[in-house]
């Protein structure tokens, strides 16, 4: 790249999810915005691969939309342990059923490069940002001129260090990896298994793929085939199947950081704090990120972004404390899942609320002494 061009609105550091959203955001609103990743596209990252309704309708405020045929759809939820099964459907009508989708990674990525680029960004792929101390940003040995710096560049940020902005509480740290498998999905529904070592997730991503992501608190057992041992169900359905992809690991975090904004840099996505993957929520607190980034710069500066940045991970961050409690206490998930078979009613009230589309006040208040009467008295589980 000559020096000629070594000058945008927006530099942003990262190509992943959160630095494409914001890019795409800041051009929809006339920026003009550079980005740079190492690494080549299509670029995979271990994910359960599911997009959620809420992660799906800000990516149409993006202009990316995902139609079936880019992977499979779902319905909703469910969560097996062995002994109880419960299943909340998404909120919809009955003539718009709300769907999520599975996708490849992959295939997520493709569709934001090519949105980014239908919209003039422009984009510089397996080109590291060089990040020396007390040292001005430089792409390729070149310096770089910008009116904002973005760090998009995912949990282990090097920008969040460069910028002094690593200062917050780690409040989990696991381990995750994931593969994909040829079999028909059995389930319209993304099925998170609770195992004794942790949670594996079963998303559909086409008509005969399934993608398996797990989730553990011990590094040394984060491979997929020691976590899938432990749960029979799952082992039985997979033991014939081929996989086809190689397995990826990746840590995921609950991460809260002091301050997210220095000067003209901001941190956005999982280098600007993150709830544990176990939410399945990641990918709509990133898009919804990057939407308030893109407003914020409109404006004139950053400061609707350090004022609303704390709330987009609010409540993952609370429902990833209380699913968190359900992995470290197996009594008290066999408990919550018991009462959730039972009353799924309740089940689909909470993952409204997971959604954001139901006030957790409200069922605090409405809801939960219900909730906690049948986990406390086995005979309201027969009422
Ligand atoms: C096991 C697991 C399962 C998950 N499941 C789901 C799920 O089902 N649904 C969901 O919504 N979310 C899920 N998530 C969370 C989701 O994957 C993340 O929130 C999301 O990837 C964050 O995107 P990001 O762009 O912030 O970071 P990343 O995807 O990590 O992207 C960061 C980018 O920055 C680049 N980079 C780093 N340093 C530099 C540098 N110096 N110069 C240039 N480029 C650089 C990297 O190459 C990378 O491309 C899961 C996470 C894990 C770990």
């Amino acid at each position: 790249m000559g020096l000629s061009q070594n000058r945008c609105d927006v530099l942003v550091v990262g190509g992943g999810p959160a630095g494409l959203a914001a890019a795409i955001a800041l051009r929809q609103r006339g920026f003009d915005v550079l980005v740079a990743d190492a690494l080549v596209p299509p670029i995979d990252k271990a994910c359960g691969e599911g997009i959620m309704p809420d992660s799906r309708r800000e990516l149409a405020h993006l202009g990316v939309d995902l139609a079936d045929a880019h992977g499979a759809p779902f319905r909703g939820i469910r969560f097996c342990d062995e002994g109880s099964t419960a299943s909340a459907d998404f909120p919809g009508t009955p003539d718009r059923p709300g769907e999520g989708i599975g996708l490849r990674r992959l295939v997520l990525h493709t569709l934001l490069v090519d949105r980014a680029r239908d919209l003039g960004v422009r984009m510089c792929w397996g080109t590291p940002v060089t990040l020396a101390p007390k040292q001005a940003a430089s792409l390729v040995g070149e310096p770089i001129s910008y009116r904002y710096l973005i760090g998009a560049d995912g949990q282990s940020s090097r920008v969040r260090a460069w910028a002094g902005l690593n200062r917050g509480t780690l409040q989990t740290r696991r381990f995750g990896s994931r593969v994909h498998y040829r079999i028909r999905p059995w389930s319209h529904y993304v099925e998170v298994h609770w195992g004794p070592l942790g949670q594996a997730y079963i998303t559909p991503i086409g008509d005969n793929e399934v993608c398996l992501a797990v989730v553990t608190r011990f590094p040394e057992l984060a491979r997929t085939t020691r976590i899938i041992d432990t749960i029979p169900l799952l082992r039985e359905k997979l033991r014939h199947a081929e996989i086809t992809s190689r397995e990826r690991g990746s840590i995921t975090t609950t991460r809260t950081l002091r301050s997210v904004v220095r000067d003209n840099i901001a941190l956005v996505g999982d280098a600007s704090g993150s709830a544990d993957a176990v939410t399945g929520e990641g990918l709509a607190v990133v898009f919804r990120q990057a939407a308030l980034l893109a407003d914020s710069i409109q404006s004139g500066g950053l400061s609707s972004y350090v004022a609303g940045h704390a709330r987009t991970l609010r409540l993952a961050r609370t429902m990833a404390r209380a699913l968190l409690l359900m992995d470290r206490y197996p009594a008290l998930r066999r408990k919550a899942l018991q009462v959730f078979a039972h009353d799924e009613v309740l089940f689909e009230k909470l993952l409204r609320v997971h959604l954001g589309e139901e006030p957790l006040n409200r069922f605090v208040f409405a809801d939960a002494p219900r909730l906690g009467a049948r986990m406390l008295l086995p005979s309201q589980l027969r009422s």
